[in-house]
């Protein structure tokens, strides 16, 4: 059984890779980013101390990963500790905040430093890279899970509940990588060095979408990011904003992990896997030119419509995948 002084231990890994332990009273750590400019008080306290940008919202969400059902329990923890915060700062960008702390309740089996290590440096270098801050957490002992609260400035808020009818629609990037590559990561499927590494990138580097978010900000009028894939994600800017949704899927932008399948299957896995964390988002016509200008990594798929429902076409002809959600293995 880890005592009360192996959990100390722990906390200590955290604080010495954040350094943002105790500073002296009203005091804002020295540094050059505004994540660590923003903390009186870091870990260490009963309380993390925080100050707020004046005039601004705040973003904050929080997600759970759970060991075997999002991440597989056995996996480097270097690159657990990088998804776990990705996708937690991948909901910051489909907001369109700016990244400024977080926290972390672990729950750990054991105290284990050849893990410990690892987690640590991979949320540290993570955090370093996108400009974010660890100022506090919990640590219990139970089945692995990581539960990471981010918070963040937000001025330009997209929520999912914009939308108008006739508005395009759009996603970042490729769709498709994450779960074409699950099968490969899970070490259930066969594939070359090159495969591999697409899907690790995929699945536990994905990328938060802040510069797309940052671009589109004046011009979308909603958004989410796509983490149970595109057709139930859309589905959930539908709903908010009372509408529905026709996709053309003739030049839909398929990740090549996914593009070696036969084209059904790799629609309907780019349309219905999970775990991409691209942005989705709807623009009106008015502003549609103005969005095509700025040479940003996204396709049109569709656009919105009055009539309830996500409608795919392919083809000229009505097209509908065999599975819609994505079920986590
Ligand atoms: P308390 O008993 O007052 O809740 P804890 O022992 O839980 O104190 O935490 C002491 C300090 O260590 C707090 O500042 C807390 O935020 C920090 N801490 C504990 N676990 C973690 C963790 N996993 N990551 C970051 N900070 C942590
Ligand atoms: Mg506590």
């Amino acid at each position: 059984m880890a005592g009360p002084g192996e959990f100390e231990l722990i906390r200590e890994y955290f604080a010495s890779h954040f350094q943002a332990g105790a500073q002296p009273a009203g005091q804002p750590v020295a540094r050059g980013n505004t994540a660590h400019n923003s903390v009186a008080l870091g870990i260490g306290d009963d309380c993390a101390l925080l100050i707020p940008p004046a005039g601004k919202l705040l973003a904050t969400s929080v997600d759970t990963l759970v060991a075997d059902v999002h991440f597989p329990a056995a996996a480097d923890p270097y690159q657990i500790a990088s998804r776990s915060l990705r996708v937690n700062l991948s909901d910051l960008a489909a907001m369109n905040a700016e990244p400024l702390w977080f926290t972390l309740a672990l729950t750990l089996p054991e105290s284990n430093a050849d893990w410990l290590e690892p987690f640590a440096r991979g949320l540290a270098e993570t955090a370093q890279r996108f400009g974010i801050t660890l100022v506090g957490g919990d640590t219990t002992r139970g089945p692995l899970s990581i539960t990471i609260q981010v918070t963040g400035t937000c001025e330009r808020p997209l929520r999912r509940d914009g939308a108008a009818s006739g508005d395009h629609i759009f996603v970042s990037n490729k769709l498709g990588a994450a779960a074409a590559g699950l099968p490969i990561v899970l070490g259930d499927l066969e594939a070359s060095a090159e495969q591999r590494q697409q899907a690790e990138d995929a699945f536990y580097f994905p990328e938060p979408q802040f510069s797309v978010a940052r671009a589109i900000g004046p011009y979308a009028s909603a958004a989410l990011d796509i983490s149970d894939g595109l057709l139930a994600d859309l589905g959930h800017i539908c709903r908010a904003s009372k509408l529905g949704a026709q996709l053309d899927l003739d030049e839909f932008p398929v990740a090549e992990l996914a593009s070696s399948m036969d084209t059904e299957t790799a629609l309907e896995t780019a349309l219905t896997g999970g775990d991409d964390y691209q942005l989705c988002f709807t623009v009106p016509d008015e502003h549609l030119s103005a969005v095509q200008r700025l040479k940003l990594p996204i396709s049109i798929v569709g656009r919105m419509r009055s009539e309830p429902g996500v409608h795919c076409q392919l083809h000229g002809q009505a097209w509908q995948p065999r599975t819609t959600g994505y079920r986590h293995f």
